[in-house]
């Protein structure tokens, strides 16, 4: 077996991965990325459509142009990058700390190290999460299947399409296998508004005249060896019309219907997981509830944009840094979510520092008011012209705005939408 030590291991070569990396070597400290694919860039290099990039870069980039970019950075660091190369175990409680990894090179590598980065990123829903009846025929994927598929495999898995789910990847394939000739005939989406970003809606659906049903669920998937077509019933005032269920038919069914963080290594090594973002609960400096391992990116919740994971990612990285110098988080308060709020991220802020929260809404709403409050008081708000559950809310707290909470004994900071 293989053994090596570093001061710090990055689990995930993605856009997280690399982010957090490039801050610890920036600040000194030896560091490894652990990649299970043959290349980094994660989930980004089967993105081969634009709308990359707009922050961080300042310029619209495919997702494998920006994770190029972000891979150039490492360029001249000491980061030691092990690609084909996956953590199956990690013992996190001891110092130092154990990764068991398999890789094609090395076989059994055993890693010790100080501190780790989680940022392993997410996975898709599939159809056992979200219990469709019916058969089970052939030809229904993920859209993040479908997408490698087409884009890395060059293998176009149908003809005629019905996507479930207005995700942002089930989006974006509308449009990519309508580009490779397949005739997309709905989007099916459960709620009553889209679970996409309003630029894909637009981009993806209506420039394509692709039909979006909102508030429609699928109720069955019709077909004994292949995909036949599929079930569609609307839903008025939260009930099943039955009588007006129609069938759509087709020969492939996409699946788009969430993405759930992968988090297994992390509920194995201990790591306290928030049931809202199914990521782990992290403290002001992005660290879980286990000393020395941080999390950052998909891992930790959802993104919408990958700039916003770049942001976090770095900043990530750096209070990993600062852990390993010494730095402890001394004054800090709890963050609760309000109404109207599915989440917040991180779960505490420092009351004496600036702090970058990421939230997302419950609810479609224009003229809203983002409303901080501080054991009660309102302490900031904002005007949102129009908030909804896909896009993510950018919040900054200052330690003038927290004032309040100094001294307050276990302060809470509540946010919420109104
Ligand atoms: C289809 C799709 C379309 C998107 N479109 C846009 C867009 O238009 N604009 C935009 O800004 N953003 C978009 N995004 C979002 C953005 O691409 C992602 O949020 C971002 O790239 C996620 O980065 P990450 O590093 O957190 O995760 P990932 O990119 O998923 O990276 C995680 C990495 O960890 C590795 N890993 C996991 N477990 C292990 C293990 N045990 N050992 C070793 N390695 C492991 C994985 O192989 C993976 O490479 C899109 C996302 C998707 C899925």
């Amino acid at each position: 077996m293989k053994e090596m030590y570093f001061d710090a291991v990055v689990i995930g070569g993605g856009a997280a991965g690399m982010a957090a990396a490039q801050e610890l070597d920036q600040a000194g400290f030896s560091c490894a990325i652990i990649e299970r694919e043959e290349q980094l860039g994660g989930i980004l290099t089967q993105c081969i459509h634009n709308g990359f990039g707009l922050i961080e870069f300042k310029e619209e980039l495919t997702g494998p142009e920006f994770a190029e970019r972000v891979e150039e950075r490492l360029q001249g660091t000491t980061i030691r990058i092990f690609t084909a190369t996956t953590v199956m175990e990690m013992e996190t409680t001891a110092d130092p700390k154990l990764l068991y990894c398999y890789s094609a090179q090395w076989g059994i590598l055993r890693l010790s190290c100080r501190l780790v980065v989680l940022a392993m990123g997410c996975r898709e829903r599939n159809r056992g999460n979200i219990r469709i009846p019916g058969d089970r025929p052939a030809g229904v994927y993920t859209a993040g299947l479908a997408q490698r598929l087409v884009n890395i495999e060059g293998y176009v898995p149908g003809k005629d399409i019905v996507i479930i789910g207005s995700g942002d990847i089930g989006l974006i394939m509308a449009r990519r296998m309508s580009w490779v000739g397949c005739k997309v005939h709905a989007v099916v989406e459960i709620l009553p508004y889209p679970s996409g970003l309003t630029r894909n809606i637009v981009q993806c659906l209506n420039d394509f005249d692709i039909p979006l049903y909102l508030s429609h669920l699928t109720t069955n998937i019709i077909g004994r060896d292949r995909v036949e077509g599929v079930e569609i019933t609307p839903i008025e005032n939260g009930a099943l019309m039955h009588e007006k269920a129609f069938t759509i038919p087709c020969d492939t069914v996409l699946l788009s219907v969430g993405l759930v963080p992968e988090n297994e290594l992390s509920k194995v090594a201990g790591v306290e997981l928030n049931p809202m973002t199914n990521g782990p609960q992290v403290d002001s400096m992005l660290m879980t509830n286990v000393p020395g391992v941080f999390a950052c990116g998909n891992v930790l919740h959802v993104h919408d944009l990958v700039d916003y994971v770049v942001e976090e990612s770095r900043r990530a990285g750096a209070s990993a840094a600062q852990w390993l110098k010494g730095r402890r988080p001394q004054h800090e308060a709890r963050l609760k979510v309000g109404a109207n709020v599915r989440y917040v991220a991180p779960g505490r802020v420092d009351l004496q520092a600036d702090n970058k929260i990421y939230l997302r809404s419950l609810i479609v709403k224009n003229d809203a008011l983002l409303e901080v409050k501080v054991n009660s008081r309102v302490v900031k708000s904002q005007k949102k012209s129009h908030i909804q559950p896909s896009e993510m809310i950018e919040l900054h707290l200052s330690p003038k705005d927290l004032e309040a909470a100094i001294g307050a004994p276990d302060p809470l900071v509540e946010i919420a939408i109104n």
